[in-house]
């Protein structure tokens, strides 16, 4: 895996094969054949100043100085990835059930150093109790100040300090008290009229978006089982517009129909995991603009762990995981074909979900559902970019955006199921 260095004060030209359907809906290059144009991309200033043609003459851009990247043409050059659901305070193995403490701030720069190298350029964070969300945003932000321009060497073993992914934050969840997500909130809610006060205590930790826990996880022993709604419409709805207050989009953890259909109806940004949502509530989803982040890698992760440790270990059957993953699998084809906004989340961080393999694994299990390479790069990318609202600056190739890139195998463009990786990665530095 290669990591192009750009730096800001230095333009760039980068030339190689595009996924045309990246490319977002600019008047350039309308002309184009087939899903792959060869194209030349100008940087300047940390964004894409210009893209053409590559037939077309070079034009002036500083061309003595710029540094030129050439990707060969058995490389495809897609937008970078987005991981909707990630725990940075979880190590990939244990998970909340041996959580003890805050991470150390070079694991955390270990852990988000992974994820660029799995090609992923914004991670939403879905809270823990120790807010490792904010940490992870403000150890970014103290490394990339002390950072000099310009020190770090093309091709060195260490990644420059600046190779972080964004970090879009949901710092403590909202729960109740007595249900799940103790671990993942400070103290829950008794009664709603406390959620004011939590929110705005949120608002001032400086959180992107609030994190509500509707239900508990999914049952790895009984098909279809979950825990009951925590919050009814009507508090829902509460929560909804306290966010909405302050500008925060509500992401809602919830499985069950039950605990979908109220996050749905109360106006929720984004509904996560969704396990035995029905076509009628996916249906009102695409209807109300509702996205959704289903989490594949989690349950199959638990599967895995299954199988290997010989089958039936107790608090998990096999079957049950392969009977919810079809499932689940069934409904995200459902909800593309009913226009619903689909984006990539790993949960990475929970046990057997690992920092750069869970991101390709759940591409993985978007083409065994069903779905074509370029709806998932596109559900990795555009979606993953609007679900966290840096739609602005990443998600598709576009003049004005940041060129948060990657390249992969044309092969994979054929074969999602076994994707192992980007082949590089782009990345804006100094
Ligand atoms: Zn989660």
């Amino acid at each position: 895996m290669d990591i192009h260095y750009m730096k800001r004060n230095k333009p760039t030209i980068i030339e190689g094969n595009f996924l045309k359907s990246s490319l977002a809906d600019q008047p350039f290059p309308r002309d184009i054949q087939g899903d792959i144009c060869l194209l030349r991309i100008y940087i300047k200033d940390g964004s894409i100043q210009r893209i053409t043609n590559i037939s077309e003459a070079e034009k002036d851009f500083q061309s003595t100085e710029a540094v030129r990247i050439n990707i060969p043409q058995n490389q495809v050059i897609v937008p970078a990835f987005v991981d909707c659901h990630v725990h940075l305070v979880l190590d990939g193995i244990h998970g909340f059930r041996k959580f003890i403490g805050p991470v150390s701030d070079e694991i955390l720069e270990q852990r988000l150093n992974s994820v660029i190298f799995a090609g992923v350029a914004a991670v939403r964070d879905g809270s823990d109790h120790f807010n490792t969300g904010i940490q992870a945003k403000e150890l970014c932000k103290r490394i990339l100040g002390s950072s000099t321009p310009g020190k770090e060497e093309p091709g060195s073993e260490h990644l420059p300090m600046s190779c972080f992914p964004e970090v879009v934050t949901t710092g403590w969840a909202i729960y109740r008290e007595g249900h799940y997500g103790a671990f993942l909130g400070r103290g829950g809610i008794r009664e709603v009229g406390e959620v004011r006060n939590k929110i705005r205590q949120l608002n001032e930790a400086g959180v992107d978006q609030v994190k509500v826990a509707q239900s508990g996880l999914v049952s790895f022993n009984v098909y279809g089982e979950t825990d009951p709604a925590q919050f009814t419409l009507r508090e829902m709805k509460e929560i909804v517009s306290i966010a909405g207050d302050y500008n925060l989009p509500v992401m809602v953890h919830a499985s069950s129909d039950e605990a979908v259909r109220i996050a749905v109806e109360a106006g929720a940004h984004s509904v996560e995991h969704g396990y035995f949502v029905s076509p009628r509530t996916l249906e009102r989803m695409a209807e109300k603009g509702v996205s959704w982040v289903p989490t594949v890698a989690p349950v199959a992760a638990a599967l895995k762990e299954a199988e290997s440790t010989g089958g039936q270990q107790g608090r998990v059957n096999p079957e049950v995981l392969k009977k919810t993953i079809q499932n689940h699998l069934e409904k995200i084809q459902l909800a593309h074909q009913m226009g619903v906004l689909i984006g990539i989340g790993t949960d990475a961080g929970s046990p057997g979900v690992g920092w750069d393999s869970g991101y390709w694994q759940e591409m993985g299990y978007y083409a065994r559902a069903g779905l074509s390479v370029e709806t998932i790069l596109e559900m990795a990318s555009r979606n993953g970019a609007k679900i966290l609202g840096l739609h602005e600056d990443m998600g598709t190739i576009e003049v004005g955006k940041k060129p948060y890139l990657i390249s992969i195998k044309a092969k994979s463009l054929k074969d999602m199921e076994r994707f192992q990786g980007p082949l590089s990665v782009f990345h804006c530095t100094g």
